[in-house]
């Protein structure tokens, strides 16, 4: 018996972070390739966190991000001094505030909303054939770990009498990863998004990530990616529809 095995078994019931526990599964499911879909993507059904709607308030605005930087920098002090170093030598002089800052980056999604985006981007248009973006570069946060994951996002969906600027697809993306999250919540909130401003005849989105929070803890798997997968409408129910979606973003 391989030796490691204990350990790995061991490490996959520790509490942690879902696309952890689940790699395993994910990994199958990516490599049976169309079969993916009712797996990954039911599974994501079954979470229960709450999915925002594109009409969500904003949680966050520039001033909050002014007010509470001091609060957030004095916190990073704290973690300095609990790691063992110590906050008042030369090179971290400055890190508190800047780590501060860059975390409120990180999170700039709170900041914005889907309808912030959607406004006068959304038009009458008479095409009926699939559109696809593929290839989205997506940068998020484990909200289990603090610890970025990052990868790509897809997305396809088949119009029913209106279109979205193209580019806006990518701010989705943009606004739903830069905040705490979990790979299978993301994925679901683009494709809700997306249904609920166009109702389109169906929505697909794969996300591929590699997840810090495994790359350099536990196992350290170097090379290991979470898919995962949300299909609605026709994307969840006519397998041609979801082949040629699957196919088209592998091309
Ligand atoms: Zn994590």
């Amino acid at each position: 018996m391989d030796p490691a095995k204990p350990r790995a078994l061991l490490e996959k019931r520790a509490p942690n972070c879902n696309g952890f526990l689940r790699e395993d599964k994910k990994e199958a499911a990516a490599a049976a390739g169309a079969g993916s879909r009712g797996d990954v993507g039911g599974r994501a059904g079954r979470s229960t966190p709450p999915v925002d709607t594109w009409r969500e308030e904003r949680a966050r605005s520039e001033e909050d991000n002014e007010l509470n930087l001091p609060s957030l920098a004095t916190a990073y002090g704290t973690i300095l001094r609990a790691l063992g170093e110590d906050p008042g030598r030369q090179g971290l002089l400055k890190t508190p505030w800047r780590a501060a800052t860059a975390m409120q980056y990180f999170t700039k999604g709170y900041q914005e909303t889907i309808s912030d985006v959607l406004n006068d981007a959304i038009f009458d248009e008479d095409h009926d054939e699939m559109v696809i973006v593929k290839d989205i570069d997506m940068f998020s946060m484990c909200e289990h770990h603090l610890v970025p994951f990052i990868g790509k996002v897809h997305i396809g969906y088949l119009p029913n009498k209106q279109v979205l600027g193209l580019s806006k697809l990518a701010r989705i993306v943009e606004i739903y990863s830069r905040r705490l999250q979990v790979q299978e919540r993301l994925t679901k909130q683009i494709a809700i998004a997306i249904t609920e401003a166009l109702h389109p005849s169906g929505v697909g989105v794969v996300v591929e990530a590699t997840h810090m929070c495994m790359v350099m803890r536990g196992v350290q798997k170097m090379n290991s990616k979470t898919v995962t997968s949300t299909m609605l409408g026709v994307f969840r129910e006519d397998p041609k529809t979801r082949e040629e979606f699957l196919t088209l973003i592998k091309s």
